[in-house]
């Protein structure tokens, strides 16, 4: 996804040149962009420029054009400019007075419109490289033969200003990059991107859905998707009761009392739905589960021998988003938290923080992701004094420390009501994504006044842990689509075996395969489609199916199985028992490789 549009015309990318590669790839990245200009003025001499910033990966440049472009435009712009790009035009830079700028870009009520917006002090400047004349704040590049390898993505339609009532503007996309190696690896890795899209993906494997009459951002789980959900909710549930969490279930609507007490209609309101009139009561669709778990912890006093208490809950959660930002599971407007809170002394922060840490690595490990921790630190606007920030960010370090975990300070990126603990899962393409977070609360125990009855008799303020590790089971399966491809694990795959047998002959013993294998646990099913054999596995793998058994006349008589990997590997005819007994093992350990089981490779 892009940025948002920035508001100036420079290279406006949050870079200096002490990072010299980033901030030097920002400048031809953004001389790219008046290149593309200069050939969008060339063949459109009527355009009206509006900006044209450095992104990541690349740049764009916002036009206002008598008609829209075409795939043969792209082409087009493209191959002039090349040819500026041949030219070596040098980019002149001039400083203007506020009356010339006006004067130079009266006919561009865009540019018009920056000018104005620049404040007293500002130094105008304008670059130019062949006819091309931009209102632009720089840096560029010395002359065009400077930008290295590019090319022209994409166009899409874009509000001048990011405002959906000002006029509608055709963007360009591009990319750019130092040699035509990091170009070709960078456009492999989008189209692998694309390839592993989970909506794309999501639809072909038939795992979710999103309907127009439901609404958007809401997700239908088809059974094959459910499965897979259903399988991670269970290990994960698995994995909280061996570690002493405790599981419970709250409402999906809490009256507006319990959200005044816990600031959320205050601070989250505008995330938060339209409330319900219940007997002149308003109810409110739950944004988060804390005040329900809180409710709970409160129902009676605890002595600090109880403590510490997890609290479990996969809690389905309505949050508003708005439409434009909705994006297939990723982001939503319904979605499942596999939540905890964790109620406990002070003195237990550091052990407790350490233990889901040790969690969230578990968690890593057994569905293959590397992962980079952060840790969040007190923003400008927090609740609670230094000393407690201090106190509190200090336990989080020990707990990293304990489990020599290096990490990344995100400065002032902590929770307005305590720090926290962010960590990314790396997928197969080495994108971040959001994963597990622990976040030490300072807000809601005041609140709540949430307590404990301490050694010495008396009552004290317990502390507070929110954390999540997987997030919410639609990011993190959607995601999993993506890091895997589709191609699941065998533990995880909606289903795991096709059994095709090769003529008709073969069908009652495949059917024979099938109930044994059902018998020791498989998801599997014999194909008796119509198609030829090489259809069928063709399909299979299309289905990314991790085990394809075939059945001709020989394996038939021999009460075998030809067994091949959905990645077309060839392993051979086997007796159905040594074929279970190769698949259990894969399964039970949660492998990710479908011959040998973890722990194995
Ligand atoms: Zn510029
Ligand atoms: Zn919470």
């Amino acid at each position: 996804m892009a940025p948002e549009a920035q508001d100036v015309d420079h290279m406006d990318i949050a870079v200096s040149p002490d990072n010299s590669r980033e901030y030097e790839l920002a400048r031809m990245r953004h001389s790219t962009a008046h290149l593309m200009a200069e050939a969008v003025q060339e063949m459109f001499p009527d355009a009206k420029f509006g900006i044209g910033p450095a992104i990541d990966n690349g740049f764009y440049y916002d036009f206002d054009l008598p008609r829209p472009l075409t795939p043969e435009d792209l082409k087009e712009i493209e191959k002039r400019m090349k040819h500026h790009k041949r030219k070596n035009e040098v980019f002149e830079r001039k400083e203007i007075s506020r009356e010339e700028a006006l004067e130079i870009f009266k006919d561009n009520p865009y540019k018009v419109e920056l000018i104005q917006g620049f404040p007293e002090e500002e130094t105008i400047t304008t670059y130019s490289q062949g006819d091309f004349l931009d209102l632009c704040r720089g840096p560029h590049v010395e002359s065009t033969r400077e930008i290295g390898p590019f090319k022209l993505q994409s166009v899409a339609g874009a509000y001048w200003r990011g405002d959906e009532k000002r006029p509608m503007l055709q963007r360009i996309y591009g990319t750019a990059w130092f040699t035509q190696e990091e170009l070709d690896d960078y456009l492999h890795k989008l189209e692998e991107a694309q390839r592993r899209d989970h909506r794309r993906l999501g639809k072909e494997l038939d795992l979710f859905s999103v309907s127009e009459e439901i609404g958007p951002g809401l997700i239908l789980w088809h059974p094959k998707g459910a499965i897979i959900r259903y399988l991670v909710e269970q290990f994960e549930i698995q994995e909280q009761l061996a570690r002493g969490y405790d599981l419970v279930y709250t409402p999906h609507i809490a009256s507006e009392q319990i959200y005044k007490i816990s600031g959320h209609l205050e601070t989250y309101g505008e995330n938060m739905y339209s409330p319900m009139s219940i007997e002149e009561v308003d109810y409110y669709l739950k944004p988060m589960n804390c005040p329900g778990h809180i409710m709970i912890y409160k129902d009676h006093v605890h002595s600090y021998r109880e403590l510490p208490i997890r609290l479990a809950e996969l809690g389905t959660v309505y949050r508003y988003e708005r439409s434009g930002t909705l994006h297939g599971m990723l982001r939503v407007r319904g979605f499942t938290q596999d939540d905890s809170h964790i109620f406990c002394t002070h003195d237990q922060v550091v052990d407790e923080v350490a233990s889901v840490i040790d969690l969230a690595i578990h968690m890593a490990d057994i569905f293959g992701y590397r992962f980079e921790v952060y840790l969040g630190t007190r923003p400008e606007k927090a609740i609670g004094d230094e000393a407690t920030w201090d106190e509190a960010t200090d336990k989080l370090k020990q707990a990293l420390a304990s489990r020599g975990l290096d990490y990344i300070v995100d400065e002032g990126e902590g929770a307005f009501y305590g720090p926290k603990i962010d960590i990314k899962w790396l997928d197969a393409l080495g994108r971040a994504w959001t994963g597990p977070t622990i976040q030490v609360d300072f807000n809601l125990p005041e609140r709540f006044d949430i307590n404990y009855i301490a050694e010495d008799g008396a009552r004290h303020r317990a502390a507070m842990i929110h954390r999540t590790l997987l997030g919410s089971m639609e990011r993190f399966v959607g995601g999993l689509v993506e890091h895997y491809a589709g191609a699941f694990p065998a533990w995880l795959a909606p289903e795991q075996a096709v059994i095709i047998p090769i003529t008709d002959d073969q069908v009652t013993f495949a059917q024979r395969v099938e109930a044994e294998l059902k018998a020791a646990g498989l998801r599997v099913h014999v194909d008796t489609s119509s198609g030829r054999m090489q259809a069928k596995i063709r399909n299979a793998q299309l289905q990314k199916i991790p085990y394809m058994l075939v059945i001709g006349g020989r394996e038939a008589e021999a009460g075998a199985v030809a067994v091949r990997l959905r990645s077309g590997e060839d392993l051979g005819a086997m007796p159905v028992a040594d074929f279970v007994n190769l698949v259990t093992p894969v399964i039970e350990t949660k492998s990710l490789d479908l011959r040998v089981p973890r722990g194995e490779a």
